[in-house]
Formats: C-alpha cells, structure tokens, sequence
C-alpha cells in the first residue's frame, strides 16, 4: 500500500484563490494590504526565501517593499529601520529574514517588531497568546501544517501526536496548536529516549529536526499520518543513493544537479503511511501562504476595524 500524497503546492493553490476574494473585500475599502521584508547582507539562501517572499506577494496583489541594509549594520540601526516600518500606515506585516549577521542582538530586534505586524508570529505577546489560546498572529510553517491538516480531513481531535523538534519557530508552536485542536500531544527532541517507540503510537507524526531521512518505516505506525517539515540539502553521492535507492528519478535529478532536496522522513515511508507530505511540494509552499494570509489577516485587523469579525486563518488557535 502507498500512502495518500498531501499535496502543499494545491493546498496553497486554494488558500490564495480565498485569499484573493478578502483582498477584492478589502480593496473596496481603499485597503491595499502591504508587507515589507528585511534582508540584512548578501546571504543567497536568505535572498532566495525573500525573493520567493515578495513574489508571491505581487502574484496575489499585495504590495511588498524591499529593505537592504548591509550586512555591517549595528542593532541600533536596524531597530531605527524597525521602529519606520511599525510607524508607516502602508505596512501591515514586517518580516525580519533569520539568520542576522552576528553583532546584531537578534532577540531585541524581534521584540522591536510592533505584535500586530509580526506576521512571522516570533514577538513574545503573540507567543503568549498562543499559549493561552487566544486569537494571534501564529509562526507560518505550523500554522500550514494545520491547513494540510484540516484540509485533507486527518482527525486531529484525540488523535496521539508526536512533534519531532522543539523549535520556536516549528516544534513549540506546532505543539501547541496541535494541542488547541485536542490532540493528545507528545514533543521529542535531541535528548528523547526511545523516540522510535514514542513515534510508533503516534497517529499523527510532525517531523521538524533537520536531520535527512532520520525517519525510516521502522518509526512509523501502519496508516499514521505523516508531515515532513524538514528541508535537507544533501551533496554527497552515497548519502543521495542511501536515500533514494527505490527512487531513480531523484537519483537521476541528482546526477544532473549535484543536490537533492530530503526532508526528515525516509521516501520509503510512503509505503507504511496513510498519508504524508512530500519534500518538495508538501509543507515548503504552505509557510508561504500562511505569511500571506497573515499579512492579510494583520491589515484587516489593523485598518479595517469596521469590517466585522470575520475569521481568518491566522488568528484561529
Ligand atoms: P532547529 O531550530 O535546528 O531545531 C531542530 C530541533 O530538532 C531541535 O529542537 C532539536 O532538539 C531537534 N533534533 C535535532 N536532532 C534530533 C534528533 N536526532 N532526534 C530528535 N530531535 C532532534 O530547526 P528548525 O528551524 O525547527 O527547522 C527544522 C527543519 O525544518 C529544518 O530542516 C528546516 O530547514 C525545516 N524548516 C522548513 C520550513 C518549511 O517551510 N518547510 C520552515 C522552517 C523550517 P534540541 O532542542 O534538543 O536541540
């Protein structure tokens, strides 16, 4: 038996096509929503995220604004930066791309962010009021994860759930919406004992460690549900042939490029999940939408008072 695909890339397809019906109810209040991202220095992994960032803000009618300040900037300088965005009325959400150069004082430049533009979900109100289960602006790749989730109709609601990994910006606050949507949630990190054993009675396994293909069949029970957050770069030959022995097509790409794409879970897991997200195309184009739909749900709520209380995404925990 092969397991069900979750498929991000038509999962994200829905998402805009509803998120483009709020943006036609917003224009016709004057409402442009508008993100502006941060991208410190010349990191080409960071600008590849931010141009991918941008560009689907334009492909949705969003106005995006650019802001680069070389990689030599002192903290005092991009809080400045930081304290424009949060004054100026055209900017909804401010993103902030990680990694910062190393004499900036990362955790006081996400404080600086003002909560109600903090679409990454990392300012600490908007951490706290996750926890205590009240409406937020929630960290995009988990928040995505719960539309894969809900969208292809896996039972969240009693069902054992196991986080691998207990980042803030990934493990924590997926367990905690797991949590807020009843399941019975367990959270595994570096020093879990016994992990395979915890993860073979989970219905529900959430795979965020950045470890290539840790997660072979052996952790995974019979038709459990499988969501693969990881993002590996793997260039050594021998590793891509370990990985991908049963998958010709990805060794073949692999020759051609020099690197392949792996996320946590082990391919070969299609054979013993029920459903499971593929590496690309599952999780990766849901962190996305998700930061599009908060920036939508941020200006909303910021500018649009008026409007009502219609639910959005972002703010349901
Ligand atoms: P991170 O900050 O490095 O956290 C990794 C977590 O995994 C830590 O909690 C760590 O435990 C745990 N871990 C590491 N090795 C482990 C092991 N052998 N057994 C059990 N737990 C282990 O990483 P992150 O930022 O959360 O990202 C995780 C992965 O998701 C990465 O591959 C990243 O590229 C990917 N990612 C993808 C998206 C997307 O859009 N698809 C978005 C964000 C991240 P300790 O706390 O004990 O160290």
């Amino acid at each position: 038996m092969s397991a069900r695909i979750l498929n991000g890339n038509a999962i994200r397809d829905q998402i805009y096509g509803e998120l483009q019906g709020e943006l036609q109810a917003l224009a016709a209040q004057g409402i442009r929503p508008g993100l502006a991202a941060v991208l410190v220095g010349e990191n080409p992994a960071s600008k590849l995220y931010v141009n991918s960032k941008t560009g689907a803000c334009g492909k949705l009618g969003l106005a995006s604004f650019l802001l680069t300040p070389p990689a030599s900037i002192r903290t005092e300088e991009l809080l400045a930066l930081i304290a424009e965005l949060n004054a100026r009325d055209d900017v909804d959400g401010i993103l902030v791309q990680m990694p910062l150069p190393p004499q900036i004082d990362t955790k006081k430049i996400l404080d600086a962010v003002d909560p109600a533009k903090d679409v990454d979900g990392f300012h600490p109100v908007n951490v706290g009021k996750l926890v205590a289960g009240r409406p937020s602006l929630v960290a995009c790749t988990p928040l995505g994860v719960m539309e894969i989730l809900r969208r292809s109709d896996i039972p969240i609601a009693g069902a054992n759930a196991v986080v691998m990994g207990r980042s803030d910006i990934v493990g924590k606050p997926m367990a905690l919406l797991l949590l807020h949507a009843n399941a019975t949630v367990t959270i595994c990190h570096s020093k879990t004992r016994d992990m395979k054993e915890i993860s073979r009675r989970a219905d529900i396994v959430v795979a965020a460690m950045g470890r290539a293909a840790m997660i072979t069949e052996d952790y995974i029970r019979p038709g459990a549900t499988v969501i693969d957050v990881g993002q590996n770069v793997v260039t050594d030959r021998a590793e891509a042939e370990r990985i991908f022995a049963n998958f010709p097509e990805k060794l073949a790409s692999f020759a051609a490029k020099g690197s392949v794409l792996v996320g946590d879970v082990h391919p070969d897991v299609v054979r013993t999940a029920g459903a499971f997200t593929p590496v690309p195309g599952g999780v990766g184009p849901l962190t996305i939408a998700m930061l599009m739909s908060n920036t939508v749900a941020a200006a909303r709520q910021r500018r649009s008072k008026g409007l009502g209380n219609k639910a959005s995404r972002a703010v349901e925990v």
